[in-house]
C-alpha cells in the first residue's frame, strides 16, 4: 500500500510542493492554519483532501510533512491544544520537517516523538518557489538513512535532488549555512555594484564582467539581472526567513566556539534589513537598504 500523507504549511514553497504529491495521486490530507488558502490551493484542486485542524490532518498519516516558517513554529504546533497534534500522530508514523529550522530544536523535537515511536528527519529544501513549482527541488536530510529512504519516493515528487546529510539537524545546519552565503552574496554584490556605479560603471556592465569573471554567484547571474536591475523584486521568499536562517548559522558557530565574524555579519545584516524594511519585503528587497545607505538605485 502506498503511504498516506499529510502536509501542514501551504505558504508560498509548502503550496506548489504539496500540489505535486497531490498531481502524483498520492493520497494526501493538507492543513494550513489559514484554512482559505488550503481551500484554494492547488494541491486541493488536484484532489487532496482539506482537513478541519492539524491533528485531523495526522489522524491517519504515515508520513508528516511540515513546512512551516521557523523551528519553533512546528513545536508549538505540536504542543497546541495540549499535545492534540502530536498525540494524533499514528504509532510508527515518520515525520519529515522541511521548514529551514535549527538543529538544537529538531533534536528536541525529535527526542519527543521518538518516545511515542514516531520517526523524525529534517528535510529543508532549497531551489526557491521556481525550483519548487518545477519539482527540482534540492532536499538536504538529517537523521537516519532507514527513515530517508521511506520518505525517498515521497520527497522524489518534489525534488531533483535528496542528499542525506547526517544525523538529525544536519539538514538544517546546511540549509542555514547556504542562506547565511545566499544573504552575504546578496549584500556584498550591491555593495560591490554600487561601488563600481560610483566609479562610473554602469551596473548593467559591472554584472556582464563579474558573471564572466570570478566573483560571480546566483545573486550576480540570476537575481541581479532579473530582479534588481529591472526594479521587479517578486515576492518569493521573505527576507524575514533570511534573516531567520542566517542567525541559525551565525547561532551555529558561536554555540561551537567558532571564529565566524562574516557569518555574524550577515545575521546581523540581514536582522537590520528585515527591521528597517519590514516583514513582508521579499529576501532580494534588502538590496533597496544598501541603496538608501549609499543614496543611489541599481536600475538598468
Ligand atoms: P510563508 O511565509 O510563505 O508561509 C508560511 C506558512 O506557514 C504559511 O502556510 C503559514 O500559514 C504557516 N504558518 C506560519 N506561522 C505558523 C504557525 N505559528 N503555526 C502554523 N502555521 C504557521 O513561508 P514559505 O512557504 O516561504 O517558507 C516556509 C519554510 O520554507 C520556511 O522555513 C522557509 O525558510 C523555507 N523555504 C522557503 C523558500 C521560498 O523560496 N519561499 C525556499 C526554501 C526554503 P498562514 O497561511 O496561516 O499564514
Amino acid at each position: 500500500m502506498p503511504p498516506t500523507v499529510a502536509f501542514l504549511g501551504l505558504g508560498a514553497i509548502g503550496a506548489p510542493m504539496a500540489a505535486h504529491l497531490a498531481r502524483a495521486d498520492q493520497s494526501l490530507t493538507i492543513w494550513n492554519r489559514t484554512r482559505a488558502r488550503a481551500i484554494d490551493s492547488a494541491a486541493a484542486r488536484a484532489g487532496a483532501t482539506v482537513a478541519a485542524s492539524a491533528a485531523d490532518a495526522v489522524r491517519h498519516a504515515d508520513i508528516v510533512i511540515t513546512c512551516l516558517p521557523q523551528s519553533s513554529d512546528v513545536a508549538d504546533l505540536l504542543a497546541a491544544d495540549s499535545y492534540a497534534v502530536q498525540n494524533a500522530l499514528p504509532d510508527g508514523a515518520l515525520f519529515v520537517d522541511c521548514t529551514s529550522g535549527d538543529p538544537d530544536t529538531s533534536r528536541t523535537i525529535a527526542a519527543a516523538l521518538a518516545t511515542r515511536n514516531i520517526g523524525f528527519i529534517d528535510a529543508p529544501v532549497s531551489g526557491g518557489v521556481v525550483g519548487a513549482e518545477a519539482g527540482n527541488l534540492t532536499v538536504m536530510v538529517g537523521g537516519a538513512e532507514s527513515a530517508l529512504e521511506r520518505a525517498r519516493p515521497i520527497l522524489a515528487n518534489f525534488a531533483g535532488k535528496i542528499v542525506h546529510c547526517g544525523d538529525i539537524g544536519a539538514g538544517h545546519a546546511l540549509k542555514a549555512v547556504n542562506n547565511a552565503l545566499l544573504a552575504l552574496h546578496i549584500w556584498s554584490t550591491a555593495e560591490g555594484l554600487v561601488a563600481a556605479m560610483k566609479a562610473g560603471v554602469s551596473p548593467a556592465v559591472a554584472l556582464d564582467v563579474i558573471n564572466a569573471s570570478s566573483g560571480r554567484s546566483n545573486a550576480s547571474i540570476n537575481l541581479f539581472p532579473e530582479r534588481v536591475l529591472t526594479g521587479a523584486f517578486p515576492r518569493t521568499f521573505r527576507l524575514a526567513l533570511l534573516a531567520k536562517d542566517a542567525g541559525i548559522a551565525a547561532a551555529m558557530a558561536r554555540g561551537q566556539n567558532g571564529v565566524a565574524p562574516t557569518l555574524q555579519l550577515a545575521a546581523d545584516l540581514m536582522r537590520i534589513a528585515h527591521r528597517e524594511l519590514g516583514d513582508d519585503v521579499d529576501h532580494v528587497e534588502a538590496v533597496r537598504l544598501v541603496e538608501r545607505w549609499a543614496g543611489v538605485e541599481l536600475r538598468s
